[in-house]
């Protein structure tokens, strides 16, 4: 029996994740749940699932939460710093790190010091600060397993090879819904268009994400940390398709794919229960209904963040940190239709040229660094003729 942090437990993967321990009631029980602010799931949650804690992250409901679970043997507690303590209770074995952004790091590296096992989706993480964490990782020889479909794919495929026999990993791309779109078109998306993703249902953030292609691009990152690679051992192919989640290349020539259908069940499922592999009878893969499978080269010149996100990557230090945070304050904006499609790879490009480049940065380096780039991009926010307007 596998006890776990759900951290994010209402977002897209958080609730992706429960339905998988409902399905194991006999691997899996669940020890705490948080949320940012969504108090009405996040209770019926907790009612349902039990959990000796929940943390409700924003601290004006509170209250409402403490109220609807009294009767209940439920701890219930908020704020930031109650994230990163609840993951590091001995009650608890895996810590699934579902919150989404940067907002997911500080829990994340507190369940390292615990020496938790960590089942990651929350890419920013590695974004941000991928040295520091896979430092600490190796420091508290702590398994960090990974939910991103791509990085479990790597994952699997790498299971019994040596890692010095990869040559390289290819990332695979949906190509998102404005796959063959070009800037004139882009120019005018909206974020409601923008969020129809053709192959996954996702949280908002990662909708965008992938529509801009940035999320390839902080996919990149991650890999490079996660597998411990070189800037150019990591390469990015579009697949339409989706049923190719990604590949290893080895030194003999050799590629081996990890495939399905997307679900993002299927990799935290294998995430929660690695190293076992559990049954389910979630639908399979038939190939007859995938006649052609494709693939086509990434379109870095209308897609920019794709090239912004991987100048940040060789440039490493606190570059990939402030591209993250940049990122976040636009998307959040295009959210609210304050900027447009493309005029985010614009103030992210900018952002990064203005914040102070730090080589070795350490954890109060994200942290300022962070907070410097989210001022830097909100001034480009601001100036944007959709937020005057
Ligand atoms: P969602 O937006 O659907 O959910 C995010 C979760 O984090 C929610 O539980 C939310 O709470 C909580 N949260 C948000 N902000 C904060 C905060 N400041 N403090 C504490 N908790 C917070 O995101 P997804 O589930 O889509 O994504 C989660 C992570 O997983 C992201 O990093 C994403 O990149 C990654 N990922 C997601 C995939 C997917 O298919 N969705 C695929 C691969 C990776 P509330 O509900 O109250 O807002």
């Amino acid at each position: 029996m596998k006890r776990l942090a759900i951290m994010g437990s209402t977002g897209s993967i958080g609730t992706q994740a429960l339905e998988v321990v409902s399905a194991n009631p006999d691997r899996f029980e669940v020890e705490v749940l948080s949320a940012n602010r969504n108090s009405e799931l996040l209770i019926e949650q907790a009612r349902k699932y039990n959990p000796n804690a929940v943390v409700i992250a924003d601290e004006s409901k509170y209250k409402e939460v403490k109220d609807a679970l009294q009767s209940l043997p439920i701890k219930v507690f908020t704020g930031e710093q109650s994230l990163a303590e609840v993951t590091q209770w001995d009650t608890v074995d895996t810590v699934l790190g579902a919150i989404v952004g940067f907002a997911g790091l500080h829990s994340t590296l507190a369940a390292i010091e615990a020496g938790k096992t960590i089942a990651l989706a929350n890419k920013e993480t590695l974004v941000v600060a991928g040295e520091l964490v896979m430092r600490k990782a190796a420091e508290k020889k702590v398994a960090i397993i990974p939910v991103d479909s791509e990085h479990s794919a790597i994952f699997q495929c790498l299971v019994g090879e040596n890692p010095d026999a990869i040559e390289k990993v290819i990332l695979t791309a949906s190509g998102g819904p404005f796959l063959g779109r070009k800037p004139n078109y882009l120019v005018n998306v909206k974020a409601s268009h923008a969020l129809q993703h053709p192959n996954w249902s996702m949280g908002a953030k990662i909708s965008i994400d992938s529509a801009t292609l940035m999320n390839k691009g902080l996919e990149m990152i991650e890999a490079k940390w996660l597998f411990g690679l070189t800037n150019e051992q990591v390469d990015v192919v579009v697949h339409p398709q989706s049923v190719i989640h990604s590949m290893v290349q080895f030194i003999d020539g050799s590629v081996k794919s990890q495939m399905g259908l997307p679900d993002m069940r299927l990799p935290i499922q294998y995430a929660l229960a690695f190293p076992h592999r559990i049954p389910n009878n979630y639908k399979r893969l038939e190939f007859k209904d995938y006649p052609k499978l494709t693939f086509e080269v990434a379109d870095y010149k209308t897609f920019r963040n794709l090239a912004i996100a991987k100048e940040a990557m060789i440039r490493g230090g606190n570059a990939p940190c402030v591209l993250n945070a940049a990122n976040e304050v636009v998307v959040n904006a295009f959210l609210q239709n304050k900027v447009g499609f493309l005029e985010m790879s614009d103030m992210i490009e900018k952002t990064l040229e203005k914040v102070t480049f730090i080589t070795s940065p350490e954890a109060e380096d994200y942290m300022k660094s962070d907070a410097e780039a989210r001022e830097y991009a909100a001034e480009f926010v601001k100036k944007s003729q959709l937020s005057i307007y």
